[in-house]
């Protein structure tokens, strides 16, 4: 007979895992709050990046975060606000911002997300409508100072079997009238839309049975050994085995239970033009602005932005403006008039204070499992995630020790 498993929110990661749980024999039912894929999927970059082997919590970072804070037009900025989770979490991201924890994470990184690249390719392969594309992905940098920092970070790639060198900015992309210093490439890094991925993987799962229902999950309850879900409707449900991947709002879900996951919502925004002024053959990133511009069949995708502001939902205009004079400062033919009428839309990124997410078992818990926690990769980490926790349901341990659920004690 098969396993019955509940999921809680259909983003990248709950598509993702619901795919890999079926696999594994299970009957799913998913629990959403709004639509399918409603949170930070479908406006994301688009990058299948195993470029991004240093973890967020990275040295150097907190005091780039320090000197960005007091700008609003900066590519990070912490809403200042007394909130004792913030700052417990901002202590956290201090502790881990160190470079043990970045050459004891960067192999754990490299290794899923090449492991995903290989997912997403099989994925693919298998009839999902979706495609992958392979354009690699340049860093681009405005100052010498950048630059060397960057081929810093690729000498290290090298270093973990990753192909990554210096490019001509002008030879790979000739129509860009270039103001920048120069740049890294990394050829293994793909493309993926995310909204399509998403809807081609809700088709897949609704025609093979999976059921999907509205309802937002307020927490979960112990009941002896076991756990029941409480629904906003007032209604409860459960089921032999919970799986939790709510995105930013996951670590809410559990806050009854008395656990420790910290997790903060880093929000970013997006612009996706379908006629865009200028047409580029590579993703980009803007390393100073941390800006990616990433194009889609024809058309041209601008995102970036981490604002630690809470679950505040008001668009920040400053911050677009921010986005568009980060574009104009590397590209001399950008024109943000051009993209004054294209919908913002934005995200909140799940962050965890060691930049690497939650997947496996809940502490103290026989019947749930999380995965969350993604932050800037989890379009990268869906397929590979969602497969590690779906086969940690199945009785096969997380063989990563750095994902453990409940590390922070
Ligand atoms: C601007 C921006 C650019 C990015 N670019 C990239 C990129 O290029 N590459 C990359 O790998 N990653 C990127 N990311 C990160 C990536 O988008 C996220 O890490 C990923 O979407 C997280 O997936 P998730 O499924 O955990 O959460 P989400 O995608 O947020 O999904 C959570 C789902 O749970 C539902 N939900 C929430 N609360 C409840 C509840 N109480 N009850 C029931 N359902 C609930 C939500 O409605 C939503 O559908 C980017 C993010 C942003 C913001």
């Amino acid at each position: 007979m098969a396993k019955e498993c509940v999921v809680v929110g259909s983003g990248i990661m709950g598509l993702c895992s619901a795919y890999f749980l079926q696999e594994n024999g299970f009957q799913v039912r998913i629990l959403e709050a709004e639509k399918p894929a409603s949170g930070a999927a479908t406006g994301n970059a688009g990058l299948v990046a195993p470029s991004h082997i240093i973890p967020l919590a990275a040295p150097g970072v907190v005091w780039q975060g320090i000197k960005w804070m007091f700008n609003r037009e900066s590519p990070f900025y912490i809403k200042p606000r007394l909130d004792l989770e913030l700052l417990g979490w901002l202590y956290r991201f201090w502790r881990s911002s160190n470079q043990s924890h970045v050459d004891s994470a960067s192999p754990v990184l490299r290794d899923l997300c090449l492991k995903s690249k290989i997912l997403f390719a099989e994925m693919a392969d298998s009839g999902l409508d979706f495609h992958v594309a392979h354009p690699g992905l340049v860093m681009v940098c405005g100052s010498a100072h950048s630059l060397e920092e960057e081929l810093k970070v690729a000498e290290k790639a090298r270093g973990l079997g990753l192909q990554a060198y210096e490019v001509s900015l002008s030879q790979l992309e000739p129509d860009v009238d270039w103001r920048a210093k120069g740049g890294v490439f990394f050829p293994g890094d793909d493309v993926v839309d995310p909204g399509r991925f998403c809807v081609a993987l809700e088709k897949a799962l609704r025609k093979r049975g999976v059921v999907f229902e509205q309802e937002k999950v307020i927490s979960l309850k112990r009941v002896q050994s076991r756990h029941q879900i409480q629904l906003e409707s007032g209604k409860t449900t459960s089921s032999e085995h919970i799986l939790l991947t709510a995105g930013a709002h996951s670590s809410q879900i559990l806050r009854g239970l008395g656990l420790n996951l910290p997790l903060q919502p880093g929000r970013g925004y997006s612009q996706t033009h379908d006629q865009p002024p200028m047409q580029l053959k590579h993703p980009l990133i803007l390393v100073e602005g941390r800006v990616a511009i990433t194009p889609f069949d024809s058309r041209l995708r601008v995102a970036g932005t981490m604002e630690l502001a809470g679950f505040e939902t008001k668009i920040q205009d400053r911050r677009i403006q921010g986005i568009h004079k980060s574009c104009q400062a590397f590209i001399g033919n950008w024109n943000p008039a051009m993209w004054s009428e294209v919908p913002v839309w934005s995200g909140l990124r799940p962050c965890t204070p060691d930049g690497l997410p939650y997947v496996g078992p809940l502490p103290g818990a026989s019947d749930v499992w999380v995965n969350y926690g993604h932050a800037m990769l989890g379009l990268t980490l869906g397929p590979v995630c969602g497969q590690l926790v779906a086969e940690s349901m199945a009785g096969n341990a997380v063989p990563y020790p750095h994902l453990f659920p409940g590390r922070f004690g």
